[in-house]
């Protein structure tokens, strides 16, 4: 073992990830992302792709959950997660995690998972109706194994995740104090980490049931993604959701609740710029069509370096596939000794 690797296991660890139903997007950045780039030198990062979660709601789509697995690999190495630092895993072959699903699902009862806000909402958000698989209610107990598996200490997530987390801290309390001794206990209680926007809105406006903005998301076709090239971004921006009673740039805006302003003040560095321009727009001196050209250049600005890095590993996916494999033989040897340890706990280590 070198110094580097025994450096590593002294380090708390991260587990956080993607669902692979799209591209990763803004909300992705300074939801979770951003967090997991600055967090690579302390912690001992294990970032997931989660193309099991992906068939909870696309078990019918198999090649769309291929090819995001594929985007969501190179859109992390081009965003600067280093597998030098961090494990890239992907989730469908490790299997001590689909073990460790049955097992915590006995430790949560029906009602319990039930409860949980975010199901609700994504139930309606993504219009599932009534007869979404059995298996997408087991999903945030899959995140609770996801976590568990790796002993994770913190978990960088947006605000939609929280509920999943909070279950995972219950489960992990749970397990400690029905099978462990005290001052023995095998799972730490882990925290989330939310980024600088906890939920950042997507572009089409509010939900035609609750009113609220939507937040952005791979599934509701309302994003900006990481590697949108220039003409997309363009595109988007000057077709997107902003003050529905602002007709003319001389009629007085909003600001509060407009996609248009929350963009700029999240991405745009130039921040007296963006407040001396929410005044104009709220006094009706100043047109949507400019506001929107300025957010086109900063968004534009951010999205290039990634996008060139990208093209890199675009052309070399057998690298990036390398790197994800490496990963995940590295992330199988955590999860697998977490599973034995699990068994021995629960008295069900029998050779
Ligand atoms: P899906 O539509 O399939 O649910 P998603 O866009 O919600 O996709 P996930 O893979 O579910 O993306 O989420 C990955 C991580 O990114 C989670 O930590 C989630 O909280 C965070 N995240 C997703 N969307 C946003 C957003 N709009 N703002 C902040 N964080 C977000
Ligand atoms: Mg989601």
């Amino acid at each position: 073992m070198n110094t580097q690797t025994i450096h590593a296991k002294q380090k708390p660890r991260i587990l956080t990830g993607d669902t692979t139903t799209g591209r990763l997007h803004l909300g992705h950045w300074v939801g979770s992302l951003e967090n997991r780039v600055q967090l690579q030198d302390q912690y001992d990062c294990y970032f997931l792709i989660a193309n099991l979660h992906a068939l909870t709601t696309r078990a019918d789509r198999p090649a769309e959950v291929r090819q995001s697995a594929i985007d969501i690999l190179l859109d992390y190495l081009s965003i600067g997660i280093d597998p030098q630092k961090s494990t890239i895993l992907l989730q469908s072959e490790i299997p001590a995690i689909a073990d460790l699903t049955f097992i915590f699902s006995m430790l949560l009862s029906f009602p319990r998972v039930m409860r949980n806000p975010t199901i609700k909402d994504e139930i309606r958000d993504k219009n599932l109706g009534e007869n979404y698989p059995f298996g997408f209610l087991l999903y945030p107990v899959g995140q609770v194994a996801d976590i568990l598996a790796f002993r994770a200490e913190l978990v960088p997530v947006g605000e939609d995740q929280i509920p999943h987390v909070e279950m995972t801290r219950e489960v992990a309390r749970r397990f400690n104090q029905l099978y462990c001794e005290q001052g023995n206990e095998l799972f730490p209680i882990p925290e989330a980490k939310m980024g600088r926007a906890k939920r950042l809105v997507g572009l089409s406006g509010p939900d035609k049931n609750t009113g609220n903005l939507l937040k952005m998301s791979k599934s509701l076709n309302n994003a900006i993604f990481l590697s949108d090239d220039p003409d997309t971004v363009r595109k988007k921006i000057m077709s997107m959701y902003t003050d529905p009673n602002r007709l003319r740039p001389t009629d007085k805006g909003t600001v509060e609740n407009n996609p248009l302003w929350i963009f700029h003040e999240t991405f745009n560095p130039d921040q007296a710029w963006v407040a001396e321009a929410e005044d104009k727009y709220r006094n009706g001196q100043i047109g949507d069509v400019e506001c929107k050209r300025k957010l086109i250049e900063v968004l534009v600005e951010f999205i290039e370096p990634i996008r060139q890095r990208r093209s890199v590993y675009e052309n070399d996916i057998g690298q990036a596939l390398d790197i994800l494999k490496a990963g995940t033989e590295r992330a199988n040897v955590v999860a697998d000794d977490t599973l034995q340890q699990v068994k021995k706990a629960m008295q069900q280590d029998y050779f």
